[in-house]
């Protein structure tokens, strides 16, 4: 457990997966599980978002005060192994942790899974039980945690989102869960069945107006006059978009991996090429702005056994071709090349200010029917900013002045260098606010700007009484004016 913000010592030791003793089978023995942060259905309208806000900040409050934060998301319908993947995700992880390593080197003789019995059956509720089959947005309770190379921590948060791609009564709101999934992952992983389909690529293309607002800049659709602040800055609003394809058919050789993956490749390349109709290259063409990346990777079948209803999770029982492409693509999601930071407009976010926009986000789809137009997304993005900037310059300012007079210092100093060190810091902290709030419209970072400058004038009256609180001549003042006087 951390105990502190100390950035780069001592990471937390967070316990996730264990072994037993017999160090074999993977079991859990803590109170880690899915939590879910956005569940559907409210008591007045039964296809209404809700979110879970004191859920999801018990799961970011585990992550040390500046540690950028990596989301890796899987969505796609019920029933097509998500869980499964998810329980593996969980189990390649804690067995990274055990080893205290950043990859899994197989042992001489044996693939380092094939030392893992089962993976269990209830971390991530794989087999799909009935109350599971609900449409939402779950996250890991316990992030892990990993070094980069470049020596910085880095938080990785699980999460499953379900929806019901099948059903057409509920397309708005399977769009809403995947909206949201997208906008809050870096990494999202789209889980299909056999192939990618048009309508798995139309859902991609809904962002892509979003995608164009917010590389022309902002839209200050309520006063458009007001000048523009946002740098125009040719970025891509998504980053990495994975199709993971169940029960790839399309293989020529099964014992060839590399030639597998740049099968995959190809695949992913006929996928996305250009088309004569205008409507499907239009989808295409939206996809690639709106994603830095757009990959594919296929899983073969697990084999017979993984899919009967007794199955327990034995990895003996799993197809051997599945089993080594599930551990290739393991070592793709979760090696330190390829983690990344979320990055929400051209910033590595961290939990807290991963938070916020979840929460700005989560509340958009709540409020709207519909999929909420690109202006609203783009609001509720500039919105969580703001008040992101706002929380950051005013943390800085008190950090600072708790060292100078905060209620732990004991020594008293002067007036003028008290306002002095105020200055200073407060320049600071406004650089600080002006150098991040740089998107949405220009009047709502004016309100977000003198919020700050409220806030910290606040404080600084709080900091100066506290000084003079010690003030060793305070109280005195009272006798010795007066007497000075009176000798005069
Ligand atoms: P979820 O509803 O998407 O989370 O799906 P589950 O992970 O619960 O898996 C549903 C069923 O499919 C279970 O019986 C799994 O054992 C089985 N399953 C898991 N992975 C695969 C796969 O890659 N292919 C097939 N055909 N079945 C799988």
């Amino acid at each position: 457990e951390h105990t502190d913000g100390n950035e780069e010592e001592n990471p937390p030791i967070i316990p996730t997966l264990s072994v037993d003793s017999d160090d074999k089978k993977t079991t859990r023995n803590d109170d880690a599980e899915p939590i879910q942060i956005v569940s559907i259905g409210t008591e007045d309208d039964k296809y209404a978002f809700d979110f879970h806000e004191e859920k999801l900040n018990s799961i970011m409050r585990k992550i040390p005060p500046g540690w950028k934060v990596s989301v890796i998301s899987v969505v796609g319908a019920f029933r097509t192994g998500k869980s499964f993947l998810l329980t593996w995700f969980l189990t390649y992880l804690n067995e990274l942790k055990k080893r205290g390593s950043a990859e899994l080197i197989d042992d001489e003789d044996q693939k380092w899974f094939e030392r893992i019995e089962s993976i269990g059956n209830d971390a991530f509720h794989w087999k799909g039980g009935a109350d599971r089959d609900t449409t939402g947005i779950w996250m890991w309770s316990q992030p892990h945690f990993v070094k980069m190379k470049n020596g910085e921590s880095l938080a990785i948060i699980l999460v499953d989102s379900q929806g019901m791609f099948d059903n057409e009564t509920t397309m708005s709101l399977t769009s809403a869960i995947f909206g949201l999934s997208t906008l809050l992952s870096s990494y999202q992983i789209y889980n299909v069945d056999k192939r990618i389909q048009e309508d798995n690529l139309q859902q991609l293309a809904l962002f892509s107006e979003y995608a164009r607002l917010a590389v022309e800049g902002t839209d200050d659709s309520s006063s458009p006059a007001q000048q523009k602040t946002a740098k125009t800055v040719d970025r891509k609003p998504f980053q990495t978009m994975e199709f993971l394809v169940r029960d790839w058919q399309h293989f020529d050789d099964e014992e060839d991996y590399d030639r597998m993956e740049e099968e995959m490749k190809e695949y992913m390349d006929k996928v996305i090429a250009e088309r004569e109709a205008k409507d499907l290259q239009e989808t295409r063409e939206q996809i690639q702005a709106c994603f830095e990346k757009t990959t594919c990777f296929g899983l073969s079948h697990p084999g017979m056994p993984v899919i009967k209803k007794n199955f327990q999770g034995e990895v003996s029982k799993m197809d051997e071709t599945f089993l080594n492409l599930l551990d290739r693509y393991c070592k793709r999601v979760f090696s330190v090349d390829n983690l990344k930071p979320k990055v929400i407009h051209g910033r590595e976010v961290t939990a807290v200010e991963l938070g916020s926009y979840i929460k700005a986000y989560a509340e958009m789809f709540a409020s709207g029917a519909s999929f909420p137009e690109a202006s609203t997304m783009l609001e509720a993005t500039a919105t969580a900013n703001n008040s992101n900037a706002v929380n950051l310059a005013v943390n800085q300012y008190k950090d600072f002045m708790n060292r100078i007079s905060g209620p732990s210092c004991n020594n008293f100093i002067k007036h003028k260098e008290l306002e002095d060190d105020h200055k200073h810091l407060l320049t600071k902290a406004m650089n600080m606010f002006d150098s991040m709030a740089t998107f949405g419209s220009r009047q709502s970072i004016e309100v977000a700007r003198q919020s700050v400058l409220d806030v910290i004038d606040k404080e600084f009256e709080v900091y100066t009484s506290l000084n003079e609180g010690r003030n060793p001549l305070a109280g005195l003042e009272t006798y010795i004016i007066p007497l000075t006087i009176a000798l005069v």
